[in-house]
């Protein structure tokens, strides 16, 4: 098909939820992805957070091509190979010790809210419901996470929304301090809030709502579904901050592209599920563990943690390089390679003036540039792709 023929179709027959752009993508290859016209474009989106290995990476390929031709799909009723290897791997290198594995972000979510409302409620205190969750954060698209998500306009026309819920502004330790009681059964926090504008929390912060936890027997629950698995240049968010959250989720890289989440938490945490509290058909199955497996071995051994630290820190510098010399940027966001760029003006008409140039970048809100280039980006790509930023801006703000 032709981009016009992929863009009319799509626009006729798939339900009207995305604000798509005018572009199909039909091949990708490392940090390019190219059109059906041959287009070639530099990816500094990554399907929003998920090709940390660039694309088709030759390990994910192999591994879901041998995965395919074995065993493709048995129920959770048994155990499974790949799922128990991606299960151990991923234990063996974080603060959990147990995982329970979905398909998305969302369901994670999902998974960490039913398993701190059970374990509040084992507490003996049938009140221990409450969640607290931030301003601006964002946790998924079911009913129980648009809730979560600090964010009205996700949350419009979905009423009555589930209860138990309330938000606090980050990096307020007085409000959460206040808010927070004897009912409250889990605290939610992105690392660095992605979608509500790439917002750090500061580490004083966090130390703050570890004790608040500690009093009132509350847990922590990072949603590490953007930030985890190397995106900010160490493995897990949790660990720029010295402390290790009760429960967490991922999902977005997990799979080097192939849809899998996963929801994983400190033993005494876990125990309060019991066989068939939770599940899911396709959970964890053989093919989307065996593509995990491979994508989480590919980031933990083949240096990708170390260049996202590496190459964020010189994209970082040269951000706020352009931040100094212009007077529309006022603030340059992030770590590793999960960084914003917010303007005074509104920046949307970038995006495609960009890939007009033929870069893929993301915006959230209408002032603040994303950028999520997969974590094997070298420095020459980030200077390719800071030259188009740069001419875009001059011409289209
Ligand atoms: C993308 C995202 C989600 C939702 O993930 P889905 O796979 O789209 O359900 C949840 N939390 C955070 C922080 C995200 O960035």
């Amino acid at each position: 098909m032709k981009s016009s023929e992929i863009i009319d179709t799509g626009n006729k027959y798939v339900m009207n939820t995305y604000g798509r752009l005018s572009l199909a993508l039909v091949r990708g290859s490392g940090a390019r992805v190219w059109d059906a016209e041959g287009r070639e474009y530099l990816d500094f989106v990554s399907g929003l957070a998920v090709n940390s290995l660039g694309h088709c990476h030759p390990a994910v390929v192999k591994a879901i091509v041998a995965q395919a031709e074995t065993l493709i799909h048995v129920s959770n009723m048994y155990h499974i190979e790949p799922q128990v290897r991606l299960a151990a791997l991923l234990v063996e290198n974080t603060c959990a010790d147990r995982v329970f594995f979905c398909n998305s972000g969302a369901e994670a979510n999902e998974g960490a809210i039913k398993l701190a409302r059970k374990y509040g409620k084992s507490k003996g205190n049938l009140e221990k419901f409450e969640i607290i969750t931030a301003i601006n954060s964002f946790h998924g698209r079911t009913l129980a996470t648009i809730t979560a998500t600090g964010q009205p306009k996700y949350q419009k026309g979905f009423e009555p929304l589930p209860a138990g819920f309330s938000y606090v502004n980050i990096n307020n330790i007085e409000e959460i301090r206040e808010r927070a009681g004897s009912n409250t059964c889990a605290i939610i926090l992105e690392p660095i809030q992605g979608e509500g504008g790439v917002n750090e929390l500061n580490p004083e912060y966090i130390k703050a709502i570890k004790d608040i936890c500690k009093e009132h027997d509350i847990l922590l629950i990072f949603d590490e579904v953007q930030c985890g698995l190397g995106r900010t240049g160490k493995f897990m968010g949790y660990q720029h901050y010295g402390i290790e959250p009760d429960i967490f989720t991922l999902a977005k890289a997990l799979g080097g592209g192939f849809p899998i989440g996963a929801m994983l938490a400190k033993e005494d945490i876990a125990s309060s599920f019991s066989p068939g509290d939770h599940a899911s058909t396709f959970g964890g199955n053989p093919l989307a563990s065996a593509a995990a497996l491979a994508a989480v071995e590919e980031i933990l051994n083949g240096g990708l943690v170390d260049n996202s630290s590496k190459v964020g820190e010189y994209f970082k510098k040269q951000l706020i390089e352009m931040k100094e010399s212009s007077d529309i940027i006022i603030d340059v966001r992030g770590k590793g390679l999960m960084l914003g760029m917010e303007f005074s003006v509104e920046c949307r008409k970038l995006l495609p003036a960009c890939q007009e140039k033929g870069l893929l970048i993301n915006c959230v809100g209408d002032k603040t540039l994303r950028f999520l280039p997969p974590l094997i980006i070298t420095e020459a790509d980030v200077d390719k792709a800071l030259d188009i930023v740069r001419e875009a801006i001059r011409e289209n703000l």
